[in-house]
């Protein structure tokens, strides 16, 4: 399978797709979010930078999350794709990524979009709340993380479509739906 990039608002089911596309075709899975939550339970001197941001619903600064991505990235089994999730983020990541696949002689491959309405997503997002705990989803934090998304990561769409790397996939209201979209789309690639 090639590079895949999945990409969407917070709560857009990123992590839960990746999950099925990882089995389906047996690729690596790299999760930004994931990365650092794992830093910051290990109490790296990383994770206690990315902490702050990540209470706050901010992004972690571009230039070292591009260097966790390249370390994370370099580390991946060589020979199978890699489902990027939750980066890039901005655009400035995303021409970075771009820079560091083509170093490499690997193709990006293909962005998939999950568009979902905001009141599905903040309903997700506090009910993962009271499942998970997660210190970034309470209301709050949350409103930031979708201001965050909208200013930032949202205009990466045009960049991807500059790219011909996007797709579109919208939420109407079932997962199967969703992953059988998803997985006619992969099929093809
Ligand atoms: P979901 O997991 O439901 O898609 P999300 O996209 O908000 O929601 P994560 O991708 O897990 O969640 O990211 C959590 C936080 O980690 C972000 O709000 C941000 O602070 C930080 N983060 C993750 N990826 C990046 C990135 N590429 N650039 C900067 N910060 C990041
Ligand atoms: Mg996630």
């Amino acid at each position: 399978m090639k590079n895949i990039i999945i990409f969407g608002a917070p709560g857009s089911g990123k992590g839960t797709y990746s999950d099925e596309i990882v089995s389906r075709y047996n690729m690596g899975h790299i999760s930004t979010g994931d990365v650092l939550r794992g830093e910051i339970k290990n109490g790296t001197e990383l994770g206690k930078i990315a902490d702050g941001y990540i209470q706050n619903g901010q992004l972690i600064p571009d230039e070292l999350m591009i260097n966790i991505l390249a370390k994370t990235y370099d580390a991946m089994p060589a020979g199978k794709g890699v489902i990027f999730d939750g980066f890039p983020r901005t655009i400035a990541q995303a021409e970075a990524l771009k820079q560091m696949l083509a170093e490499r002689k690997h193709d990006m491959g293909v962005m998939i979009e999950l568009v979902v309405d905001e009141e599905t997503l903040l309903a997700r997002l506090l009910n993962r709340a009271k499942e998970q705990g997660r210190a970034d989803d309470n209301e709050e934090t949350i409103k930031k993380r979708f201001a965050v998304y909208h200013n930032q990561t949202a205009p990466l769409a045009e960049w991807f479509e500059k790219e011909g790397m996007r797709n579109t996939f919208t939420w109407k209201g079932s997962k199967e739906q969703m992953l059988s979209e998803i997985f006619a789309f992969l099929d093809k690639q």
